[in-house]
Order: structure tokens, then C-alpha cells, then sequence
């Protein structure tokens, strides 16, 4: 009877971090998907809707974004299925603090003991668990909130992480949530050396009283970051949402190596910021 209770007391408490976002998109972006190399020591691991990252070093490893709380699960699946081990991973790195991309983050941390990485304003909504206040998508009455993560440090824009020879960049790009982050680093693949940035999501949506013109700041540094991913140095680019680079169909058509994708990225998210500011001034 004690062993029948203590097992009803430990598992539940072992899965209550993997605990189902019900969403609207939330079961199609958690389908499976294949892990896949992009270059060298790097591979998706996501799942078909919500992108997730694994660079390998021979000290341990990198992990970006843990999707949804329910796709814990498959990402260390992913990282299994590699010959890797989630334990192994020394380091999460986070893009944004919102259910979709932070939301298995705290199972991950629990599977691996890895601290999370993030820019302070991401670290902080990270910590409670939901987005912060001034988030275009905060909405008193709905927080989005995600398992809150115990272990989280800050970064600052271009801090390196490194792991054996690999150096991970911080690139604060703030804009979709206000501590938005992408990553880059070198890749290297039989001496041939290249670039790959994990881009965050650069997409102007808000609840629907929001209006970005109401924050001329958060405008600048919102414009300032699709400048920055605009310039970077980008042989390969992930996007937080693979659909939003189209990342599946440039694996099965075309090389994954094009140096222009950082730049048509970013005018994809200005043309789409601008649209949205035309509609607020016509309202
Ligand atoms: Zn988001």
C-alpha cells in the first residue's frame, strides 16, 4: 500500500512540467518530426510546428527551445534517436518567453539539469512562469502561462556561451516578446566552417487592444532587431517557427545553405510590421 501510494505521489509530480497547452495550433506545431542534421555538429530536433536545436560538443551540449510542455518528450526522443543524450546537454538556450517555444523548457531542465539561458526581460517572465506585462500578447485575463523554470540565467546581447570549441552568440532581438533572443554560431563539417542563426520570431501580432504605435521604444528596438538579423552573418537560418522560413521545404528542394535567408526573413517581418501599422492608423 505505501509502495502503491508513493509511486501515485512520484509520477505524477515527475510529468506535471509535460502537463498539455490546450491551443488552437498547439496539436499540429507538437505533431512528430524526424531529427535531421543542419551542418556539422548542429540538428533539429523540434517537432513539426515548433523548432528546437542541438549543437553537440565533446563537453556536452546546447539546446534551444524546448517547445510545448507535451513536446519535452519528443525533442529528448530526437535527441535520442541521434545517439545523443539529453543529460549530456550542458546549456537550454531560450528564443521567447511564450507557451509554444518556452513551455517544455522546465521538463527539459528536469531531464537534463541544464540551466536556461535568456536576456533578462525573458529570464525574469520565465522564472513566473508567464509572459511579462509589457508583451504585445499580455493580456491580464490571459497570461499564456507556461511551467515556471527554476534555474534560469540572463545573457546580454552578444555574450559567447562556450562548450569545447564551439562559441554560441547572444543577439538580443526584442520585437515579437520583449526579451526575444536569436543565437548564432560556427559549424564546422569536414573543415568546411559555416553559420548557422537560430532566429527568434520577428512576427508584429498582439492581443487585439495592443497598438505598437502606442510604444514608440518598443518600436525602435522592435525595428532595430529585424535590422539586425537583416545583416547577419547567416549560412544556414533556423526560425523558431520552422514554417515561418520554410525550413522543411528548403531540406527537401534545396540546399539549407543560403546566405540571403537572415535577409528575406527580416523583410518578410518589416513588410509585415509595416502592414500592421498602416492598419492602426487607419482604425
Ligand atoms: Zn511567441
Amino acid at each position: 500500500m505505501i509502495g502503491a501510494l508513493l509511486m501515485l505521489a512520484l509520477s505524477p509530480a515527475a510529468a506535471s512540467d509535460e502537463k498539455p497547452i490546450h491551443c488552437g495550433n498547439c496539436a499540429g506545431w507538437n505533431a512528430p518530426h524526424a531529427p535531421f542534421k543542419l551542418h556539422g555538429n548542429s540538428y533539429y530536433v523540434g517537432t513539426e510546428g515548433l523548432s528546437a536545436v542541438l549543437i553537440t560538443t565533446p563537453k556536452g551540449h546546447f539546446l534551444i527551445d524546448g517547445g510545448l510542455p507535451q513536446s519535452a518528450k519528443a525533442i529528448a526522443a530526437n535527441v535520442n534517436a541521434l545517439g545523443f543524450d539529453i543529460k549530456d546537454v550542458k546549456w537550454l538556450l531560450s528564443s521567447h518567453a511564450h507557451f509554444d517555444h518556452a513551455g517544455g523548457l522546465a521538463a527539459l531542465q528536469r531531464m537534463s539539469g541544464a540551466p536556461v539561458l535568456a536576456a533578462a526581460k525573458s529570464a525574469e517572465a520565465l522564472r513566473s512562469g508567464r509572459a511579462s506585462p509589457e508583451d504585445p500578447q499580455y493580456a491580464p485575463d490571459n497570461t499564456m502561462p507556461f511551467p515556471v523554470i527554476g534555474n534560469v540565467q540572463s545573457v546580454k546581447d552578444r555574450q559567447q556561451i562556450t562548450l569545447a570549441d564551439v562559441h554560441v552568440t547572444a543577439h538580443d532581438t526584442p520585437g515579437h516578446a520583449p526579451g526575444g533572443n536569436s543565437w548564432s554560431w560556427h559549424s564546422c563539417d569536414s573543415g568546411h566552417c559555416l553559420t548557422i542563426v537560430y532566429a527568434d520570431s520577428l512576427t508584429a501580432v498582439s492581443e487585439p487592444d495592443y497598438r505598437f504605435s502606442d510604444h514608440p521604444d518598443y518600436l525602435t528596438a522592435f525595428r532595430q532587431s529585424i535590422d539586425k538579423i537583416r545583416v547577419l552573418d547567416c549560412d544556414i537560418l533556423v526560425s523558431a517557427h520552422p514554417e515561418f522560413s520554410n525550413l522543411f521545404e528548403r531540406t527537401k528542394t534545396h540546399s539549407l545553405i543560403d546566405a540571403t535567408n537572415c535577409r528575406k526573413y527580416a523583410d518578410a517581418a518589416e513588410e509585415r510590421l509595416d502592414r500592421r501599422l498602416k492598419q492602426e492608423r487607419s482604425k
